[in-house]
């Protein structure tokens, strides 16, 4: 049997014949850029997160620039970032001229809250909490810091959407939140896609501003900045998935639960932890093996696609050896990049798949 890490193709197939017509739709209307299948899908993620504003942007990693050039962080400024993410948590810092400061992250896989004060210095301005994987960061316990430290705090949810802490949806509790909408996300669109939501109005004026050549109105750019827009097609497309995205986490969460069940005790498997306040969207999910190069060798003979996010820890990339550091200051991190295997898990999968991989992964350990 072969089994594929996503299957996009699967999720298209379900829901053909809305996503047909509504691309069709915006071709006909040649609501190409802007226009109302944008602002529809604004309005409606805005509903769906419970926040007052939406501003859509290109991607995932603009929608991070766009948050810290509206808060106006830059050159001489701090941004503290997980030391496990994707580049793009910590390359927009950079890119916006701020001083990315990375902190190790704990067994949730997330930001170790406990490190995270020894991480402060009279020029941080914020930190970006990411949901890695799909689970919420502690977000009281940091913005207990962060507020105290007169910290912005902002939030990475481009593998997050639709999580919660403690009832709140996640974005809403940092003073911006930042979504992705690549393809294999779990609210992916059919091209590059992204967003942010505040509940601030000034703020959200800005980040329009910021995604959209600092102007309000056609002409009347009030300063310079980027050209980040979703387009029509794309905000059409995410309209007609958003409605599934609850069912689509429903069946992930089912997957990572049989996955728990079935794997508990077998080998040395650390299985991602999951904790009652917290609901956690498993965009991926990753287990802990002393012999995850074996089990994924293994896996790859038996038809079974796995990943490794992120096979080497932000602070360890050639990208950041300028800032000279070295495995034992981010010692979790570094552990991390040898034994962590991201299963397949996709809302899709059928039974007949997840009792495969189960069955491949014991009887690699017997
Ligand atoms: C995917 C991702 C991004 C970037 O999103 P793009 O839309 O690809 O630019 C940022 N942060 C995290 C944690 C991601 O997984």
């Amino acid at each position: 049997m072969n089994i594929p890490f996503v299957d996009l193709k699967a999720q298209y197939n379900s829901i053909k014949v809305e996503i047909d017509e509504a691309i069709k739709e915006v071709i006909q209307n040649t609501a190409f850029i802007g226009g109302p299948w944008v602002k529809k899908f604004e309005n409606e993620f805005a509903e769906y997160s419970k926040v007052k504003y939406c501003i859509s942007c290109a991607n995932g990693t603009d929608a991070i620039q766009i948050m810290l050039k509206a808060l106006n962080i830059g050159s001489g400024d701090e941004v503290i970032v997980p030391a496990n993410s994707f580049i793009a948590s910590s390359e927009s810092v950079t890119a916006v001229g701020a001083k990315v400061v990375f902190c190790d992250v704990d067994k949730t896989d997330n930001i170790d809250v406990t490190l995270l004060e020894s991480k402060i210095t009279n020029k941080t301005k914020a930190l970006l909490a990411v949901h890695l994987y799909g689970k919420p960061a502690d977000l009281d316990s940091i913005k207990e810091i962060t507020d105290r430290h007169n910290i912005v705090l902002l939030e990475d949810a481009a593998q997050a959407h639709g999580a919660q802490y403690k009832s709140k949806t996640i974005g809403t509790i940092g003073q911006a939140a930042s979504f992705s909408f690549y393809p294999g996300k779990n609210l992916g669109c059919y091209g590059d896609g992204g967003a942010i939501i505040t509940n601030d109005d000034a703020l959200a004026v800005k980040l329009k501003m910021w995604s959209n050549h600092g102007r309000i109105e056609k002409y009347n750019h009030e300063f310079e900045a980027f050209n980040s827009r979703l387009d029509g097609i794309q905000a059409a497309i995410l309209s007609a998935k958003l409605p599934h995205l609850d069912n689509w986490i429903e069946k992930r969460r089912n997957v990572a639960a049989e996955y728990t069940r079935e794997l508990k005790e077998t080998g040395d498997i650390i299985l991602p932890e999951d904790s009652d306040n917290i609901k956690t969207v498993y965009h991926l999910f990753v287990i802990k093996t002393a012999e995850r190069n074996k089990l994924k060798l293994f896996l790859k003979e038996k038809g079974i696609s796995t990943g490794i996010h992120y096979p080497i820890g932000l602070p360890f990339l050639k990208a950041y050896n300028y800032l000279g550091h070295n495995i034992s200051d981010f010692p979790v991190t570094a552990k991390n990049q040898d034994i962590i295997l991201s299963l397949p898990i996709f809302p899709e999968m059928t039974s007949g798949q997840i009792d495969y991989v189960i069955d491949c992964i014991k009887s690699f350990y017997n």
